[in-house]
């Protein structure tokens, strides 16, 4: 396996460069040839520095087991051949020798291996700390790794790029007391793709948690919730055929709610939700004419049943809306058969559900009773999996929402891997030469500026009375927007073939053009939930705490909710940017992720759309900036003390008058003066050559 040894320069020819820095020449072809042939010999990991690239192997690899990580803790990232284990011991070790707070992001597109790479940093956190066995720490790093399954389960779906797709974005803090040992942790979720519930394009599954309660729940248990055990029965699961193991895994999830401390009552309500879905998702109307019937009536007894209401309210709910009228008056109008549908379909009880379950994971593991003055400063390591670019062949508001998140981490990617250099280099006194690249932030303009921006526009469009369309929306968009060099719509360049339909704009991003269309943006803009709904899950109406928890908002009388909510779109942008900050006042370790080919086939290297990614991903410039740079730094202190042996002057100790003078004499005596430069408190190496050099004399010192 890959642990018997370092990558040394032998091995270096047969499996390509352990890192980019070391390629002859920076170059797009030298850099694909180096990705693919460390592809075909299984070498999933290769440096540029501290990020690591990663490929998906799509097969499963001897690389993750306990000799690993015992391979990989406390060492230094040259010292092994390149994998995730070694960025999260340097973000730990970052985190509890500097108390730093540190984040390791994950970016690629969706299958590119995002979500495994999360798992396995997490496991080789948990495995490597808490070596004493404490039982409180133990536990908290149990509902730390039970929570993926959890999270996976509501949260995941098969779509037809990743059989097992997050449909969320994910940032999972971890934090650390003064040993070192995790102490708890928060998760923030980012807007799930809720749309899914009722509706899946061919091929694609609804959310797995769906599936698992049909096939894994006894049939007492799905009798109790009026259900029958086949996923075709019910509109919301009749497209995507069931895996095998959907049964396995309920069984999983279940243990895994139960060790995170669901209680009885809340899995059972967790359950009852689900199957409420299902139920509803079945509920069909008819109209005479005048007014609107429910053809379901059995469906409504039984959700009235599951959720703790009455029937007469949900077929209420289901049929009129409260409305006030300018007089104060209210009053209750009915529901067109559109309405009604459009209505069943964005109660949004799994969204809801999903918020829930994260919020209660949040209150286990959040941090409680901390005192810094008596536990020391209390740290965090930041897990990002976040969805990757999109570009489908009908890209609507999510893949906007998704490709502007994309955008912000990559201006992120910009400002702190050339910030961190330049201020490095600052400190030490060290001068460099700036590398151009391509700056996205005229991207993330064109989306989120004030007033000129197009969730601006869009918001205005949201929030003007009367009939505003989607195609109204687009013609202020084209409007506003018809100078911009990253914008174009149809009717700007109506000979644009390119672009078949006139409701489509395109966006010029970063990562490839994306033509999005316009059609629904206005509906999933106002995500208009009906405050019917919403008070009937929370009133008097519903015995059921858990729902009551779940609905906060419907405590407001139909008076009281005239102001304007925040947009979908707003509200994301909104915690997007409090994750960027949050990001950006960590220190960041990164892992791009490749997706190597669209077949999931573990032998097959798409040399196109690799390039594409490494393109787009901006690797190329990455490597240019760390070797304009130096890539490898060192404390003097801590080179001496690792290197003073291969060195007649510093063996076993030296009389020079300090530890930069003494490790100059190790540096000249093996004539790398060329490939360092001397720092206040650090000596910089340009490429890990000089160092592996060192490494496999001292290896053959010691
Ligand atoms: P993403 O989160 O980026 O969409 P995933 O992490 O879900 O992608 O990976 C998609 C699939 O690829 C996984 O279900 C798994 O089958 C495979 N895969 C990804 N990374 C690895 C890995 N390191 N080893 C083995 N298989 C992997
Ligand atoms: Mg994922």
């Amino acid at each position: 396996g890959l642990v018997a040894g370092r990558e040394t320069e032998e091995d270096g020819l047969e499996f390509g460069k352990s890192d980019f820095v070391l390629l002859d020449e920076v170059s797009m072809e030298q850099f694909m040839e180096n990705l693919k042939l460390r592809f075909e010999k299984g070498r999933i990991y290769t440096y540029i520095g501290e990020v690591v690239v990663s490929v998906n192997p799509y097969r499963q690899m001897d690389m993750y087991g306990k000799d690993s990580i015992e391979a990989y803790r406390g060492r230094e990232l040259y010292e092994n051949p390149p994998h995730l284990y070694a960025v999260s011991d340097a973000a730990y070790k970052a985190m509890k020798r500097r108390a730093k707070d540190t984040c390791i992001v994950i970016s690629g597109e969706s299958g590119a291996g995002k979500t495994e790479a999360s798992k396995y940093i997490m496991q080789y956190i948990a495995a490597i700390t808490n070596p004493s066995q404490r039982a409180e720490v133990e536990s908290v790093k149990n509902v730390l790794l039970k929570s993926n399954c959890v999270l996976e389960a509501f949260g995941n779906a098969k779509t037809n790029r990743n059989d097992n797709s997050s449909r969320f974005g994910k940032y999972m803090d971890i934090n650390f007391n003064f040993n070192g040992d995790p102490t708890g942790g928060h998760i923030n979720n980012y807007l799930l793709e809720k749309s899914r519930v009722v509706q899946q394009q061919e091929g694609e599954r609804n959310f797995h948690s769906f599936y698992q309660l049909l096939r894994g729940s006894s049939d007492e248990i799905l009798e109790s919730l009026h259900l029958q055990n086949d996923p075709a029965l019910y509109a919301c699961t009749k497209e995507g055929a069931t895996s095998n193991n959907d049964r396995s895994s309920h069984r999983a999830v279940m243990n895994a709610l139960q060790v995170i401390g669901f209680s009885k009552e809340e899995i059972n309500s967790i359950y009852q939700i689900l199957a409420s879905i299902l139920l509803l998702g079945n509920v069909q109307f008819e109209s005479d004419g005048e007014s609107v019937q429910i053809l379901q009536l059995e469906a409504v007894n039984h959700i009235s049943d599951l959720t703790a209401t009455d029937p007469e309210s949900i077929s209420k709910s289901l049929l009129y809306r409260t409305v006030a009228t300018g007089g104060g008056e209210v009053i209750e109008k009915g529901h067109t058969e559109q309405d009604a549908c459009f209505g069943r379909d964005a109660f949004a009880l799994y969204e809801r559900l999903f918020g829930w379950i994260v919020g209660r994971i949040n209150s286990v593991i959040e941090v409680k009773n901390y005192n810094p003055v008596l536990h020391g400063k209390n740290t965090v390591i930041g897990v990002l999996d976040i969805y990757g670019f999109e570009i489908f062949d009908n890209n609507s508001f999510e893949q906007f929402c998704i490709n502007y998140c994309n955008e912000k981490l990559q201006q992120l990617f910009i400002e702190l891997i050339l910030r961190q250099e330049q201020d490095e280099y600052q400190r030490e006194g060290i001068t460099w030469q700036e590398i151009d690249y391509f700056n996205n932030q005229i991207i993330v303009d064109l989306v989120e500026q004030p007033h000129k921006g197009i969730i601006s526009i869009l918001d205005e469009a949201c929030l003007t009375a009367g009939k505003v369309t989607d195609m109204v929306c687009l013609d202020s968009m084209d409007t506003k927007l018809a100078q911009h060099p990253h914008y174009t719509s149809r009717k700007l360049c109506p000979t644009d073939k390119t672009m078949d339909f006139k409701k489509h704009f395109r966006i010029r991003h970063y990562a490839g053009d994306v033509t999005y269309s316009v059609e629904g943006f206005l509906d999933k803009n106002k995500d208009l939930l009906f405050q019917d709904f919403k008070r009937l899950m929370y009133n008097r109406f519903s015995s059921s705490p858990f729902l009551k928890e779940m609905w906060p908002d419907g405590q407001l009388s139909i008076t009281e909710v005239t102001k304007r909510p925040l947009t979908a779109a707003t509200l994301f942008k909104n915690s997007i940017v409090a994750l960027v900050d949050k990001l950006a006042c960590k220190e960041p370790y990164y892992v791009r992720c490749i997706k190597p080919n669209e077949m999931k086939s573990p032998v097959l290297f798409d040399d196109a759309r690799c390039q594409h990614q490494v393109a787009y991903l901006g690797l190329l410039e990455n490597v240019m900036v760390r070797r304009a740079g130096f890539a490898y730094r060192q404390p003097y202190a801590r080179f001496l003390q690792r290197y003073k042996m291969t060195c007649e002057y510093t063996w076993p100790n030296h009389l020079m008058a300090s530890d930069r003078e003494a490790v100059e004499a190790i540096i000249t005596q093996h004539g790398f003066q060329d490939d360092v430069a001397y720092g206040q408190t650090k000596l910089f190496v340009r490429t890990p050559r000089s160092l592996f050099t060192l490494e496999q004399e001292r290896a053959a010192l010691i």
